[in-house]
């Protein structure tokens, strides 16, 4: 295909994606069960387990698609590219059940080839996981990854805030841990900016409570890691999310942002200036950073309301360069790249199997994605591209597409992965975050037992509170 009819096919491919499709107009008469703030996996989920149990339902999405932090993109005819989540692996049994269900098929993550470490300005290639920073220094990074891991096993999955010296460890942040643990600077960094990519935030800005608790509820440390980044979804994840609104799109509103939630003495009021519903009870599956563009009357109880004002959202740019082929696997590369102390920190080869096309994902975290979120698109374009010169040829320059985004620019996001407390707040009022305020239920995949932050955390989150509304 030439350059222009691939670029004409992708505009045709977005145009008639199928998340613009609208749905059924909502009743303002009716006293519906349920509404759901949110169609994101959590409350699209939630809502088709409680549509199946008899509920009168109603879901209200602010954007005009469903997906949430989930949101793919065709390219071309075979190519698609995943702007927020993509990877399922150990562990999401949900997710990979959902897949099935949805008639979806999975990929591995192309791996052959060699990886790039490039540290202090030099280009290192490597076979495997473990990158080249020598013996010593590899090793005062494991043990100190064994400390963390053994402090993780330690703390209590259903309440993390009532493990043994909580309150301490919420207090110290993530880097100092590091800091105490290990002696070598290069190691130092690694893990620091492995940790950073994963988190999304400085390791500074993230508590030792926390990140103990995000890796417990992944199963272990080493899960969070390669084991969870295995395989991709055909079509991309947005198609688990498209396949829950085929079940229910008729009580699905998109377009529709709430801003109020008024709880009167025999249901609850919710919309906006322009509609009002009313509803027995309601599910929030926005992160919670999001919630304050709503108002409830009365207040939200002090505790929840602490929590909402003190979750900040990590900060990612996922970048994403098509190429005519994947020509960097010429010269046995694999793609995959990892930079210490430079903006463009990591990428993989997301080329799609069966496709003629490359495709190099990169993604940029944490306090160097602020910094890159301070240029002009172009600024950005070419900086991005001229580091994937650098590392992967001139060639690199010259994509066919190109697509870069920071869900900190969406307001009905703000950031991603997912959100992380003030250090010291989680252990005070972190059994707050999924208790009911009254007839208002909390989702999302922050507030998930298991692998929060991830896809799969924001499924078991929306059967969880499906649940807990139906006993
Ligand atoms: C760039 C990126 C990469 C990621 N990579 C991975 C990965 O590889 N693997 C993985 O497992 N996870 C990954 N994640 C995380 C994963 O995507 C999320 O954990 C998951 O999709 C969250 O789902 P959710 O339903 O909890 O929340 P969301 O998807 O955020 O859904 C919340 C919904 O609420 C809506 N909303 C907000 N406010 C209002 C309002 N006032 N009124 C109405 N609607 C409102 C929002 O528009 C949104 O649709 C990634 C996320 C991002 C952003």
């Amino acid at each position: 295909m030439q350059r222009k009819d691939f670029i004409k096919t992708t505009l045709l491919g977005l145009a008639s994606a199928p998340f613009l499709s609208f749905s059924k107009a909502l009743k303002e008469d009716e006293l519906y069960d349920v509404v759901i703030i949110g169609a994101g996996l959590s409350g699209l989920n939630a809502a088709r387990l409680l549509a199946k149990a008899g509920k009168n339902i109603l879901v209200l999405e602010a954007q005009e698609r469903v997906g949430g932090r989930t949101w793919s993109q065709k390219i071309g005819q075979n190519d698609f590219i995943d702007i927020g989540g993509q990877w399922i692996g150990n562990g999401h049994e949900q997710m990979y059940k959902l897949v099935s269900e949805a008639g979806l098929r999975t990929f591995p993550t192309f791996t052959e080839g060699k990886n790039i470490f490039r540290l202090d300005g030099t280009n290192d290639k490597y076979k495997g996981d473990t990158p080249p920073l020598g013996m010593f220094a590899l090793l005062s990074a494991q043990k100190a990854l064994n400390r963390f891991e053994e402090a993780s096993s330690k703390i209590s999955l259903d309440a993390p805030w009532l493990s043994d010296n909580a309150y301490e460890l919420d207090n110290q942040s993530l880097g100092s841990f590091i800091d105490e643990n290990i002696t070598n600077s290069k190691a130092r960094k690694l893990v620091k900016q492995s940790l950073e990519a994963e988190l999304c935030k400085s390791v500074e800005d993230v508590s030792l409570l926390q990140a103990l608790s995000a890796a417990r509820a992944a199963g272990s440390f080493k899960e969070t890691g390669s084991g969870a980044l295995r395989d991709r979804i055909f079509g991309g994840a947005q198609g688990v999310c498209n396949f829950l609104y085929s079940q229910i799109k008729n009580s699905v509103k998109l377009n529709s942002p709430v801003s109020f939630v008024n709880q009167m003495e025999n249901h609850i009021l919710i919309g906006n200036d322009n509609f009002s519903v009313k509803t027995k009870k309601v599910i929030i599956t926005a992160p919670l950073p999001v919630v304050k563009n709503i108002k409830f009357t009365p207040a939200l109880p002090t505790e929840k309301q602490i929590l909402i004002d003190s979750m900040e959202m990590g900060t990612v740019i996922k970048c994403h360069a098509v190429y005519d082929k994947p020509f960097w696997r010429d010269a046995k590369l694999s793609g995959s790249m990892f930079c210490i102390d430079e903006l463009v920190e990591l990428s993989v080869d997301n080329s799609v199997p069966g496709s003629d096309k490359g495709i190099i994902t990169s993604l940029i975290s944490a306090d160097r994605a602020k910094s890159l979120l301070k240029l002009s698109e172009q600024e950005r374009k070419e900086f991005i591209l001229r580091t994937y010169a650098n590392l992967f040829g001139e060639q690199a320059l010259s994509p066919i597409f190109y697509n870069d985004y920071s869900f900190t620019n969406n307001p009905w996001i703000g950031g991603a992965y997912s959100g992380h407390f003030k250090n010291g707040v989680f252990s005070k009022y972190g059994e707050y975050l999924a208790k009911p305020s009254g007839n208002i239920h909390w989702a999302g995949t922050e507030t998930s037992t298991f692998f929060k932050g991830y896809m799969e955390g924001a499924v078991l989150s929306g059967e969880r509170v499906a649940k807990e509304i139906l006993m």
